[in-house]
């Protein structure tokens, strides 16, 4: 049994027994462990106030080879994210972010870029004016961090570059991962009409730079992407995330 020492988020908690809570960590070295934190609810916790929901940790887990439980056994404050403490809107945007990263990501799968703009994100959430276009490019991040990125320029069939139709809208697969041209959309599932704007707002989203400050503060504008990106994310965890409607 190995001792590991890393920087964990915590993404769930869960009182158990008398004084025990059994946490879902987010950790940069080991992806994502479900580990006992015992005594964490005593007024002398080993842990002291480290272990709050959506708080960077800096802890020690005994890491078990089987599915049994991790060990967790220290746990010390490294980064807490006042806006979510007094602000419900950027709460919400919090727990929905941790709540993407209990859905779509595996146990023991690391994945530390990930974790990194995880903690960029947070950080940040106490801005109204970014925070949806905030919590879209988190998603769109945790999409392509984890090989699940829709295609946004060619055709996710044929690979061709379709050309808008006159409306410049485009054809784009929800549950088939991305842009269709019209030879490839018929008989298609789930396939929803982006238009222009809405596929150019997404690849600004979803690109390094500062392309997508531009959808700041436009919630008309914001309102067709949301609607594309969380439908995206439903159809890739089989269920409509619990905290979507609140972002
Ligand atoms: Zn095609």
């Amino acid at each position: 049994m190995a001792a590991i020492r890393t920087l964990a988020l915590v993404i769930r908690s869960v009182d158990v027994f008398e004084t025990s809570r059994v946490l879902t960590l987010f950790t940069r070295e080991l992806g994502k462990v479900s580990a006992l934190a015992k005594g964490a609810r005593r007024l002398k916790s080993p842990f002291q106030s480290g272990l709050d929901l959506l708080s960077v940790c800096d802890i020690v887990l005994l890491h078990k080879a089987s599915d049994a439980l991790d060990l967790l056994t220290e746990a010390v404050l490294d980064e807490r994210y006042e806006a979510l403490h007094r602000d419900t809107a950027a709460l919400y945007a919090g727990c929905y972010v941790a709540e993407l990263l209990d859905a779509l990501t595996d146990r023991h799968d690391p994945h530390p870029r990930l974790f990194d703009a995880t903690r960029v994100t947070l950080r940040h959430l106490g801005d109204p004016v970014s925070r949806p276009s905030r919590v879209i490019r988190f998603e769109l991040a945790c999409l392509r961090e984890l090989g699940l990125m829709p295609a946004l320029d060619t055709c996710v069939h044929c690979g061709r570059v379709p050309s808008p139709d006159r409306g410049d809208r485009v054809a784009f697969g929800l549950a088939t991962g991305g842009v269709l041209c019209p030879e490839c959309r018929p008989g298609q599932p789930h396939v929803a009409t982006l238009s222009g704007p809405t596929l150019r707002a997404i690849r600004a989203l979803a690109s390094p730079g500062d392309a997508w400050k531009a959808t700041w503060g436009d919630p008309e504008g914001l309102a067709p992407v949301r609607a594309t990106v969380g439908a995206v994310i439903s159809h890739l965890i089989g269920r409509r995330p619990r905290l979507l409607p609140f972002v």
